[in-house]
């Protein structure tokens, strides 16, 4: 008897391989096993797809290459590999391709007895008992919760959708998390397997106190193994050993970031998305996927198989919480149409309030003024009172609009609802929807006004003033203030981080400058003033999705003000603008999330946007810009008549607003569709046609392309 197991590796889509490859063994393999097998003159690792007891249509026995090993772990299970494929279709990569991305990178390199090694040690160290308490001991209960938490929970008990909480920063929606996870994990498994969770943020380096509070509350009772971590700041090893204990079950939370919606969970009850609006759960290269949506589907997958479990009466469910004080507004929409259900906190625990709104005109300031004057005032008068301050800068990667300080003109686009970008490098304005491009007005289109300028100024300009502007600012014994910078760059060395929040809640430091990297998820208590000086960029920007950014970074940062009550009265949050008046910023005075998503969601559906349209980009990278847009533009004429073409916008090639990085020139090419599955069904149609297309002669100096499906940035 012998069998030919499909193997997925990984192969990626663009390689051309098929889906899977056929191999001999003479034990059936179960779906899932994982297995080591030849390719080419290499070695490599493998997911079992399918184990048909007949070789494949046209292959002989002596064709097929036998299955080199077979790794002594339990096989992915069936939701797990549903995922992947999935995954690969939507995102349009091979499924080998992403299952082999999603197993930890050790795997492919330890051989059978290593692995053995490995698990035995692992299996070891789970077993032994807690130090110096042989009996697992009752759970910490946490604090008593607050009649919105017990209600929000409640209803989670028993909700059949996807649930998005609607929180308040500082509102607590970490403790449902907690509760939530508590309510699963007491569950009895089905098969044998302890009940888990997955628990996702966007940056787990952001959130050190979140892991600290899973361990407070679930090692006591679990286990020191029970709570695991798995981000990309790991070592090989530390992910493989989250990864095997996720995997065999040792582990019973999952705590991650978005590579985490891929972990081996056989137990999976509850996944929880914490800043489910965060753009960093969308992978930026590989297959291109949102871990929030994969979330989203995982959940249905899971509760789709508990249910067809036998004698599963009751059958339990596997939850999706998506958390935010600001959710998406796919997500936000989704609830509106009762597909997700709301769960609102709109009270901060403590019963202190977000700061006031002080808009500062900046039509009205000294001329050059980076920061205002009233608002360095301010500072000063905090600074005095031993009170620290934020000051938020400008988020990275905003392509510039150009604007009329005199009259309000803005490069806009003629032909659609976007602002064209200002490209440098050219001079050119181009709008990044339709491709309409102009060179650069000498003046002002409006009024003749020569000072046309792009809006936004540069980080480095804005920090080096601050210092300069509190150089007499005196703490109250008398020294002088310390202004300290956080960001990317200061935060690069392992631990730094660590130590400048150390700094910060020490009171150390008396203002801190940085990214919106200061206004993530810490817990700041003497921050009595946040600023935000230059976000008007984003006002204007030619991407749809700038303003719904802003205001969730606004929201956020001023969420990091006044978390103590006493002093939540008299904190401030102040914005400078020159563009008081725009409607945003009328419902970020009242913190009015939901007006303002309602605005927003209106003009998305008025220009079938997102989440009324859909939408994927061809990115194409090559050495030089022509050869990028020719390929894009070929690929499109390719596409007419393909399905689902009929119910598809292709718009013209365009490049990128940062047009050329390490001296390759990137374009890309809008899909717009109405329909989400006629979208995919042309794409699936179009990747065959893409890979043909690289081998056009106008296309020579093509480096690479990718399809990124629901892109963020467009
Ligand atoms: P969010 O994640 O919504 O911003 P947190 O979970 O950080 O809010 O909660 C804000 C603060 O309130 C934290 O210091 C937390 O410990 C505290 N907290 C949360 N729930 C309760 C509760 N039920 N009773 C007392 N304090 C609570
Ligand atoms: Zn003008
Ligand atoms: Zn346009």
């Amino acid at each position: 008897m012998a069998y030919w197991p499909s193997v997925v590796t990984a192969t990626p889509a663009h390689s051309g391989i098929g889906a899977s490859l056929s191999y001999r063994s003479a034990l059936w393999l179960a779906p899932g096993t994982l297995v080591r097998v030849p390719l080419g003159a290499r070695e490599v690792l493998g997911v079992v797809w399918d184990c048909p007891a007949q070789p494949p249509e046209g292959l002989s026995e002596a064709q097929t290459r036998p299955v080199a090993s077979v790794l002594d772990l339990p096989a992915l299970n069936a939701s797990w590999r549903q995922l992947v494929a999935f995954a690969g279709r939507y995102y349009q990569r091979g499924a080998g391709e992403v299952a082999l991305a999603a197993l930890p990178p050790q795997l492919r390199e330890l051989d059978t007895t290593q692995l053995a090694r490995r698990l035995k040690r692992q299996a070891k160290a789970a077993n032994a008992p807690p130090s110096g308490d042989p009996a697992p001991c009752a759970a910490p209960e946490g604090p008593a919760l607050s009649t919105e938490q017990a209600q929000v929970l409640a209803a989670l008990q028993s909700a059949a959708a996807p649930a998005l909480l609607f929180g308040a920063t500082g509102s607590g929606k970490t403790e449902v998390y907690l509760r939530a996870t508590r309510q699963v994990l007491d569950q009895p498994g089905t098969g044998g397997l302890p009940t888990q969770a997955l628990v996702m943020v966007p940056e787990i380096n952001l959130t050190p106190q979140l892991e600290a509070r899973f361990r407070e509350r679930f090692e006591p009772q679990f286990g020191a193994g029970a709570v695991v971590c798995l981000h990309s700041g790991m070592t090989p090893a530390q992910r493989l050993a989250s990864w095997l204990a996720a995997h065999t079950g040792q582990a019973r939370i999952v705590l991650g970031t978005r590579m985490a919606v891929f972990a081996s969970l056989p137990g999976l009850r509850l996944i929880v998305v914490d800043e489910e609006h965060d753009p960093s759960y969308k992978s930026q290269d590989g297959a291109r996927y949102s871990a929030r949506d994969l979330a989203v589907y995982r959940a249905k997958v899971e509760t789709d198989a508990l249910a067809a479990l036998p004698n599963a009466a009751a059958a339990p469910r596997c939850q999706v919480l998506l958390g935010s004080a600001t959710p998406s507004l796919e997500s936000w929409h989704a609830a509106d149409q009762g597909r997700y259900l709301r769960l609102d906190m709109p009270g901060r625990m403590g019963g202190g309030s977000l700061p006031r709104l002080r808009l500062v005109d900046m039509n009205h300031q000294p001329k050059g003024a980076v920061l205002a004057p009233p608002l360095v005032a301010a500072m000063e008068e905090r600074i005095a009172r031993g009170e620290q301050c934020l000051v938020l800068l400008n988020r990275r990667g905003y392509a510039p609009v150009l604007a009329c300080h005199a009259c309000g003109w803005k490069s806009g686009c003629p032909h659609c609802s976007a602002y064209r970008v200002f490209h440098k490098l050219d001079r050119t304005l181009r709008c990044h929807h339709c491709g309409f491009t102009e060179r650069v007005p000498r003046a002002c289109p409006d009024c003749g006004n020569l000072d046309i300028a792009p809006v936004g100024r540069g980080t480095e300009q804005v920090e080096e003033q601050l210092a300069g502007l509190l150089a007499d600012a005196r703490r109250p014994d008398g020294s002088p203030a310390r202004v300290a910078r956080m960001d990317a760059d200061s935060t690069r060395l392992k631990g730094s981080l660590e130590v400048q929040l150390a700094a910060l809640h020490s009171g150390e430091v008396d203002v801190l400058v940085g990214t919106q990297m200061i206004a993530k998820g810490h817990d700041f208590r003497r921050i009595t003033l946040v600023a935000s000086v230059n976000a008007d960029s984003a006002l204007f920007a030619s991407d749809h999705r700038a303003p719904e950014r802003l205001f969730a970074l606004l929201m956020q940062a001023a969420g990091r003000a006044g978390r103590d009550a006493g002093q939540s009265a008299a904190s401030e949050m102040w914005v400078q603008t020159w563009y008081p008046q725009h409607p945003l910023f009328a419902r970020l005075k009242l913190y009015d999330f939901p007006g303002f998503a309602a605005e927003q969601l209106a003009e998305r559906e008025a220009a079938t946007m997102p989440p009324f349209g859909f939408q994927a980009l061809l990115r194409a990278d090559a050495r030089t810009q022509a050869a990028a847009q020719a390929f894009l533009n070929a690929a499109a004429e390719q596409g007419i008549g393909l399905p689902g073409h009929e119910d598809i916008t292709l718009y013209p090639a365009v490049p990128l607003t940062i047009q050329r990085v390490a001296n390759v020139e990137r374009a890309q090419l809008l899909v717009e569709s109405h329909s989400r599955a006629a979208l995919q069904r042309f794409l699936a149609a179009w990747q065959p046609v893409l890979l043909a297309c690289r081998a056009l002669p106008e296309a020579r100096g093509l480096v690479r392309f990718a399809v990124d499906v629901d892109p963020l940035l467009v």
